[in-house]
């Protein structure tokens, strides 16, 4: 029999973790008829302000397969899917949203082309539409991978979700990353294995609003430049290289002009000018070197990804812990 974790990251999602549950519901009867399966959902209550937890609770007294994890505050997102990670002790462990963005009835295709091809170990998914999104979204999303495409080695696929079923060994290579920054969407492709790709079209959320802000999206986007790349530091020596070239020669040009011609005290203002935009860049450069000295920094304290303040356990999981006690 080959057990499957479902892992659901939520924050904020009281509207939509009952809707969610329906429909695994649905894909959990349909997979039972034909194959020998066991489900778990694991529930990672990211410290959401509403009624979250207590829909959770009320969900796993009526449902043998509900799990849920709750943090002692809000962790965010990556730090949800490492939780469930590590506690997914299953066959095959799958990452889906909570929001029904991620459209559950592809678990079951998941699960079936892991079982019969063999050289696969992840079954991702992408988007190809970013319909009902902002275009001004869409088009720093697109940017984000082009640069990304150009400065980094580990390839992140346009439209990737997190949305995924993953083999046990690629979630054991994943685990076995200890880094805090985490930038999941760069570990899932560092750490290698052949990835099937299903495509979807991009649906609107089923209820509540997303978590995420243009500025959250941002940041998020420059965690992953810097956790993988360091193009920008050597992007930033480049840059002074090239004006130490340039200044080098306005200083012949200017000392080869006085001899000539004499010097007039002129142009002062373009100076003043030039001084300021040397001193941006330099700005620019010393906040590139921040950036990566700021999470060496994080990365050295070693704090845990999460605190957890509550776990419950399905009944399958917890049979599996106690036989392997
Ligand atoms: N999420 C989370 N912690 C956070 C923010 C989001 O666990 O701090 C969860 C959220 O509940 C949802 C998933 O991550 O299940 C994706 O979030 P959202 O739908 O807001 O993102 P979007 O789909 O708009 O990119
Ligand atoms: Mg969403």
């Amino acid at each position: 029999m080959d057990t499957i974790t479902v892992v659901v990251p939520c924050y904020n999602e009281e509207e939509t973790i009952p809707l969610f549950i329906n429909e695994i519901e649905k894909v959990y009867s349909a997979m039972h008829e034909k194959y020998d399966i066991e489900m778990e959902y694991l529930f990672v209550d990211d410290g959401s302000k509403d009624k979250t937890l207590k829909v959770l609770e009320e969900a796993a007294q009526n449902n043998p397969r509900v799990s849920y994890i709750t943090f002692s505050r809000n962790f965010g997102k990556e730090a949800a899917m490492y939780a469930g990670l590590e506690n997914a002790d299953a066959d095959y462990t799958v990452i889906i949203d909570a929001d029904l963005q991620d459209p559950p009835e592809l678990i079951e295709e998941m699960y079936s082309i892991l079982k019969n091809e063999e050289q696969y170990d992840c079954v991702a998914s992408r988007r190809f539409t970013r319909t009902g999104e902002p275009p001004i979204r869409s088009w720093f999303a697109k940017m984000f991978y082009r640069i990304m495409a150009q400065i980094s080695k580990t390839e992140i696929v346009d439209g990737a979700r997190d949305f995924r079923m993953m083999s046990r060994r690629m979630v054991d290579a994943i685990m076995s990353l200890a880094e805090c920054n985490r930038f999941s969407k760069g570990i899932f492709s560092w750490v290698g294995f052949e990835t099937k790709w299903l495509e979807f079209e991009n649906r609107e959320r089923a209820g509540g609003q997303t978590k995420w802000s243009f500025w959250g999206l941002l940041i998020y986007a420059i965690d992953g430049v810097v956790a993988f790349s360091t193009a920008p530091l050597a992007i930033s020596s480049i840059i002074g290289i090239i004006f130490c070239i340039l200044s080098f020669v306005g200083v012949c040009f200017v000392f080869v002009r006085a001899l000539l011609f004499g010097d007039k005290v002129a142009g002062w203002p373009s100076l003043a000018c030039i001084m300021c935009f040397i001193a941006g860049i330099q700005l620019f450069c010393n906040g590139i070197s921040g950036i990566y000295l700021s999470k060496t920094y994080t990365e050295t304290k070693r704090r845990p990804q999460y605190i957890t303040k509550k776990i419950h356990r399905a009944e399958s999981a917890e049979k599996r812990t106690d036989s392997i006690q």
